[in-house]
């Protein structure tokens, strides 16, 4: 079942079309999703859209499950995933470690729990919140983490965080404004609230198009760059203080594009990728996200992490 939805910013409903593309993990090719641009903002989401996400996240998650794919990587996607996986989990520790607060920290959307667990040997009280099953009771019973199936549940037990992290779990929530609200009233007065995201305005969405792995349609279902982001945390009572370009996306997100692109049109994918392509891809973003502040906004690398405090509290 999909349902057609407004935009999520200023309310319009009109709007004109982006691009269409396929669910890359449906083995049916014609499985397409539109994105629409709205006619009064130009926000960028996943219109008409499944209402059931569930029943496309789970492949996401069995398929992907960080544990299973780094003991026994099969496919070369799986190879780019053990690799990258584990230095960015320090990544965002590190990250973490830089900020000017330290105490309670809940990651929404935590998956198997890797961050989250990283930060609780580093001495901090962690809480999880995870809808898939599989992910939550992996959490849990692995590394004996305090996971909740949803952000109502947090709500309930009226607790409060100092930092609030989501990574890459923004674009997937079905109500951006209750879910950012909520997420207000229980972040701390001076506490920060990161999101990470890819940015539909990088150079390689716009070079890989339908191709570019950061769609990642229907799971996706709002498409951000840094203006709309901006918007979105205003509108919501959230000050953006701080943007800050993901090398480890950029990397990602090229190698990704380029070898659904090739595979495409081969089964074999890892030989009909247009290398010279992704080098020059590859370049050309790194050094628009290592530019984000002198560059200017417009030339931002393909995953942001932006830092989010309560309005008037820098
Ligand atoms: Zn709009």
């Amino acid at each position: 079942m999909i349902e057609s939805v407004k935009c999520a910013i200023c309310g319009t409903e009109e709007h004109e079309h982006y691009l269409t593309s396929s669910d890359r993990l449906s083995s049916d090719e014609n499985d397409n999703y539109n994105i629409v641009k709205c006619d009064n903002c130009g926000f960028l989401y996943t219109n008409p859209r499944p209402v059931n996400q569930s029943d496309y996240l789970a492949p996401f998650i069995e398929g992907g499950d960080a544990f299973n794919v780094l003991a026994d990587p099969k496919s070369i996607s799986d190879w780019i995933f053990k690799i990258f996986h584990p230095a960015s989990v320090r990544w965002k520790r590190k990250t973490i470690y830089e900020l000017p607060t330290i105490g309670r920290l809940l990651d929404f959307g935590c998956r198997t729990g890797d961050f989250l667990f990283e930060m609780k040997r580093a001495k901090w009280d962690v809480v999880g919140i995870e809808a898939d099953e599989l992910g939550k009771d992996f959490a849990i019973s692995h590394y004996g983490l305090n996971v909740v199936s949803s952000l109502e549940e947090i709500i309930e037990q009226d607790e409060k965080f100092d930092v609030i992290t989501m990574w890459h779990t923004l674009d997937k929530v079905p109500d951006l404004n209750s879910t950012l609200s909520s997420l207000k009233s229980i972040l701390n007065e001076n506490g920060f609230l990161l999101i990470a995201l890819p940015n539909i305005k990088s150079f390689d969405a716009r070079k890989y198009r339908g191709d570019w792995i950061g769609l990642d349609l229907p799971r996706h279902l709002y498409h951000f760059d840094q203006d709309h982001l901006v918007k979105l945390a205003q509108k919501n009572g959230f000050e953006v203080v701080k943007q800050k370009n993901i090398s480890w996306d950029t990397l990602h997100n090229v190698f990704m594009s380029a070898l659904r692109r090739a595979g495409k049109h081969r089964w074999n994918a890892r030989w009909s990728v247009n290398w010279p392509m992704l080098f020059w891809t590859l370049m050309v973003s790194l050094i628009y996200g290592s530019k984000l502040i002198s560059f200017g906004r417009k030339c931002a690398g393909s995953g942001i992490l932006y830092y989010l405090t309560h309005e008037n509290n820098k």
